[in-house]
């Protein structure tokens, strides 16, 4: 018979190999703010200050959770949270208005341990959608809920449901009147297509690797400027603008959502690293500056597999971007070339 002594002596032990491994285990974070014509021309240096500060903050954050052994499905939604609620951001406050002067939201999230995900379509009331398409996930046998039924839902859940006015901006305001006004410039075709070439994007997303070793991805946002007839982009679609799956990698995308959802953006980057056996650098580049490229759509993708490797990639002048690797080195950037 041990004594108490030795026995305490060895729980102690254990319990602290128990804690040091979980510290040790690899996370990782990659986020983005939205990708399009971002350049230093466009950004004043206290706008290019104010995105650096908090994406550098919720990142170390995110990492910061990770680290502490908080699931990463958890993190993904927390992380978002902090995003959606900052006006400099395309998603909860600050989100772009649809042509009829509304902000109509979506969201994702997938876990990629168990290919489970919810997400939430062209809601109006909902003061954080990344919550409500985690309760979709967590709560529900659905994937995707739109609309007034996705608010019932979510109101059903304990969600606060707000005026939609909350998410009002000046500057998305302004950006509204302008894309009105292009639009009266150009036919209705050239407009489809073209969504108004000035816009930058803004949507949030985040990919994360959790110290289980579980990947997660989730994605948020307001759409497009001056949307219509209860147009839904890539961000709420599983495969499209968020995807996770354990056994390959967990994406978020921002970018031309039409483009994104056709080519199957991010579902597409897990499986040709699945079956082509090549890695999470090759299959993002390959999808977002060659498929993409050549199909003129706009945009951009943060990744994580497996093993923790990291990847921002991105099509156009500047992706607002922040990851922690698995050795802790961070990465703060906006513009193309740093
Ligand atoms: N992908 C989003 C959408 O098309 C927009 C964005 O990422 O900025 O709705």
């Amino acid at each position: 018979m041990l004594s108490d002594f030795v026995q305490k002596a060895i729980f102690i032990f254990v319990f602290c190999i128990g804690a040091a491994a979980q510290a040790q285990s690899p996370v990782a974070i990659a986020l983005h703010g939205g990708a399009g014509t971002i350049t230093r021309a466009k950004i004043t240096a206290e706008q290019d200050a104010a995105y650096r500060l908090i994406m550098d903050e919720v990142v170390t954050f995110g990492y910061q959770r990770l680290n502490a052994g908080v699931s990463g499905n958890q993190v993904v939604v927390e992380v978002l949270q902090k995003l959606e609620d900052s006006p400099l951001f395309n998603a909860g406050v600050g989100a772009v208005m649809t042509w009829d002067g509304v902000h109509e939201l979506d969201a994702a999230i997938m876990d990629g341990a168990t290919r489970q995900a919810g997400a939430v379509a062209g809601v109006r009331h909902i003061r954080s959608p990344i919550e409500a398409a985690q309760k979709v996930m967590l709560h529900s046998p659905h994937v995707m809920l739109t609309g007034v039924g996705a608010e019932e839902f979510a109101q059903q859940q304990g969600l606060e449901l707000i005026d939609n006015s909350v998410f009002t901006t000046e500057r998305r305001q302004k950006a509204l009147e302008q894309y009105k006004e292009h639009q009266s410039l150009i036919s209705l075709n050239d407009a489809q297509d073209t969504m108004y070439q000035d816009y930058k994007f803004g949507t949030v997303g985040v990919a994360v690797r959790d110290s289980r070793g579980d990947l997660s991805a989730g994605t948020s946002t307001g759409g497009m400027t001056g949307k219509r007839w209860g147009r839904v982009g890539d961000s709420p679609i599983i495969g499209a603008g968020t995807f996770a799956d354990n056994a390959s990698c967990a994406v978020s995308a921002t970018g031309h959502g039409e483009y994104f959802i056709r080519y199957q953006v991010a579902s597409d980057i897990c499986a040709r690293m699945k079956y082509l056996g090549i890695s999470l650098q090759q299959a993002a580049n390959v999808v977002v500056n060659q498929v993409l490229r050549d199909a003129d759509g706009e945009g951009g993708i943060v990744a994580v597999d497996s093993e923790g490797n990291v990847a921002l990639v991105f099509n156009t002048e500047g992706m607002y971007r922040a990851s922690v690797d698995t050795s802790g080195k961070k990465t703060i950037a906006i513009y193309r070339d740093e």
